[in-house]
């Protein structure tokens, strides 16, 4: 089926500002609350939520086999589920309704008034429930400015790293939308030449500039996906700030890996954009030396053009943005993530969440985490209003944007926005 829904030259009877993230060519998917206390799944065109709920219970998907209620869930999970030609044919169906030449729900003020909301008469949730949730480690920036940190120049990336897209378990119970405050961990630290650890709230609390894809039901158990179908098992993509305690990591990652400093939490963007919209913005990936194994070579572009950038918020002051970065420069792309993921047979379900793992840029003002911003607080980063930061303090609000643009149109995220508040 064709994605008529990314028709460049369309455009809609709701109005969309020059700049919004959200063109009639987006067409995301989120839950919210709606001004009713109903929990509904929807999408939103510039600043208008659409209730799919509702728009279903009129009758305006009934060309689409959808089984009724597949809307008026808490989450994406059945939905996503449904697959690919669903997916598409939900999007190009709201593509046309709202397209500024169709007059069917325009002209229908009633129907209009059970449909949409403005953006402050809903509270956006989680859009999925995350049954797994796994963090890789795909940006050799990245993995070579830790390294070189923790192990020194000659040891940065591990041998293995050129080989596979590196991994690991994340907890789900920890993942929460935008707006949502985090609270600073406590835990085990060494101090700097202590020889015994001490227990308390981390003084190295960082963000991590990533993104996430979200699958459907991939595999069995025992079954691989090759890498040249592993695409059709993404629905879409949000914004992901993996929230990290740098010194409760340094203590205890040795040596299996992420446990503590990291599963306190992670905030997602509440609206995921769909490989569908994407399709414009794909590019090249980074080249790959040496080869990968055979499972991981791919044809084509699979890596996307999507601009990322993180602002700090002090409280009571103005923003500064202190990164800029591109989930193109990820050397490991989804495809072969997901490959890889199921090389071994583990199957990976409708609702699983896959982060990118820190997207750091080739230069300093791309580095996505205060880490690697401020050289583990060597250099301290300057803020606009006059402060500084080696990490994230308590009460600054993180924001994490990315969008992707062309000559025909803006495809954007939105934000993902969270509040750092002292230790319990
Ligand atoms: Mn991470």
């Amino acid at each position: 089926m064709p994605n008529y829904a990314n028709d460049p030259n369309r455009s809609s009877w709701l109005h969309v500002d020059a700049d919004s993230d959200f063109p009639i060519q987006n067409i995301p998917f989120g839950v919210f609350l709606t001004r009713n206390d109903i929990i509904t799944i929807g999408t939103r065109i510039g600043d208008t939520a659409i209730d799919l709920g509702a728009l279903h219970q009129l009758g305006y998907f009934d060309e689409i086999p959808l089984t009724d209620d597949i809307f008026l869930q808490d989450t994406l999970n059945d939905f996503i589920l449904d697959g690919r030609q669903t997916w598409r044919a939900v999007r190009n169906k709201i593509a046309t309704l709202f397209d500024v030449n169709n007059t069917s729900l325009k002209s229908n003020t009633a129907h209009k008034d059970k449909v949409l909301f403005k953006l402050n008469e809903i509270e956006m949730q989680l859009p999925v429930q995350v049954g797994d949730y796994t963090d890789f480690y795909a940006s050799r920036e990245h993995a070579t400015n830790v390294g070189t940190m923790f192990r020194g120049k000659d040891n940065a990336l591990m041998p293995n790293w050129l080989h596979l897209p590196v991994g690991y378990h994340g907890r789900s119970s920890s993942i929460i939308p935008s707006d949502i405050p985090v609270r600073r961990p406590k835990g085990q630290t060494l101090p700097p030449d202590a020889e015994t650890p001490i227990f308390g709230a981390s003084k190295a609390v960082d963000f991590e500039l990533e993104m996430a894809f979200i699958t459907t039901d991939a595999n069995d158990l025992g079954d691989a996906i090759s890498i040249d179908e592993a695409e059709e098992y993404i629905f879409g993509l949000v914004l992901f700030n993996d929230w990290s305690a740098r010194d409760i990591q340094r203590w205890e990652y040795v040596p299996l890996g992420p446990f503590l400093g990291k599963n306190f939490a992670s905030s997602i963007s509440p609206w995921i954009v769909t490989l569908d919209a994407l399709e414009p913005f794909r590019v090249d990936s980074p080249k790959q030396e040496p080869k990968p194994l055979e499972y991981l070579q791919y044809k084509g572009k699979k890596s996307f053009d999507i601009n990322l950038e993180v602002a700090i918020q002090p409280e009571s002051s103005i923003e500064t943005v202190v990164s800029r970065s591109n989930f193109k420069y990820m050397y490991w792309n989804m495809a072969q993530q997901l490959t890889h993921h199921t090389v071994n047979g583990c199957p990976v379900c409708s609702g699983d969440m896959m982060g990118s793992g820190t997207i750091s840029g080739p230069t300093p003002d791309s580095y996505g985490s205060m880490l690697e911003l401020s050289w583990k607080g060597e250099k301290p980063v300057q803020l606009d209003d006059g402060t500084e930061r080696k990490f994230i303090n308590d009460y600054d609000t993180v924001i994490l944007r990315g969008h992707c643009k062309n000559k025909n149109y803006r495809i954007g995220f939105g934000e993902v926005k969270s509040k750092l508040l002292p230790a319990k």
